[in-house]
């Protein structure tokens, strides 16, 4: 029997979107998102992947829609949101969760491939997230949240790009909160440290890497995609409508410790 006591973080109603939610941390945030009752859009540029995964997500009772698209091109992401929003309902929350490493030390580092990276993890994020926002403040509500990273908090060798990208999008919360949160629209960015995924591959396939970590991180581990998921949920909740223009750092403790 019903008590009448809605529970805390429940997202039930709300149309959630996570780009780059076919594996990883967009997965893992996709399925939090759904348990808390969100319908949610999965994500990915692999038509066969977001289809596999919206299947296994229905079998475990989520409501999982697909909506496959190559975030690098802007107008794929606004042409998807919009047929999010008819076909799918008002966007509620947008997870934008993809994202592009390119490694290299400094004096090596192609001007070209720093063009790709900022691209995608600048300049295409902002436009996705500005016609998410578009769309939110004409109903008065909603909920962005970017996925930064620790890089952009703490110097790493051959990470420049991407750091200045990353680094770009926390400054870009605080910025978006003063001109969006008037209208109802928070905007905040988690920072993950480091997560085993594909994206990590190379780092945690090495093992003096490996042992490295896990001596400098305090909770002696890898984070899993699981440990970001939490903290999406909680940004996308009626729950968290006072925090606004902040990075909420997902790390272990790396960023805390010398
Ligand atoms: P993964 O490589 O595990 O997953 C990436 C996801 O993004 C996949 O679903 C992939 O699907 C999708 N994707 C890649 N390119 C595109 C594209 N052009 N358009 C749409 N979807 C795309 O990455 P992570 O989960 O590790 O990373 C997620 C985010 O977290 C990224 O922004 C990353 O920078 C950030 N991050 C990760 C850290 C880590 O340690 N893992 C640390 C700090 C930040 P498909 O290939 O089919 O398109």
């Amino acid at each position: 029997m019903s008590t009448g006591v809605r529970p805390l973080f429940s997202l039930a109603g709300r149309v959630a979107v996570v780009t780059g939610s076919t594996r990883g941390i967009g997965l893992a945030a996709a399925q939090a998102l759904a348990r808390q009752g969100a319908s949610v859009v999965i994500n990915g540029r692999d038509v066969a992947a977001v289809e596999h995964i919206v299947a296994e997500g229905q079998k475990e009772g989520f409501d999982f829609r697909g909506m496959p698209f190559d975030v690098s091109d802007p107008r794929a992401s606004i042409l998807s949101l919009d047929r999010i929003t008819s076909e799918v309902g008002p966007i509620d929350i947008l997870f934008a969760n993809a994202g592009i490493q390119h490694r290299e030390a400094l004096l090596d580092f192609e001007l070209a491939d720093f063009e790709r990276v900022i691209a995608f993890n600048l300049t295409a994020q902002w436009a996705l997230a500005q016609h998410a926002a578009r769309l939110m403040v004409t109903r008065g509500r909603g909920r962005i949240i970017f996925t930064g990273s620790i890089t952009a908090v703490l110097g790493r060798e051959r990470v420049s790009a991407y750091s200045a990208a990353k680094g770009a999008l926390h400054a870009m919360v605080r910025q978006w909160s003063t001109e969006l949160s008037p209208q109802g629209v928070t905007i905040n960015c988690i920072a993950p440290g480091y997560i085993k995924t594909e994206l990590t591959q190379s780092l945690w396939e090495d093992v003096s890497f490996d042992q490295w970590l896990r001596e400098r991180t305090p909770v002696r581990r890898w984070g899993q995609p699981q440990d970001l998921a939490a903290a999406v949920v909680f940004l996308a909740s009626d729950e968290s409508s006072f925090i606004t223009g902040q990075t909420l750092v997902v790390d272990g403790g790396l960023s805390s410790t010398m």
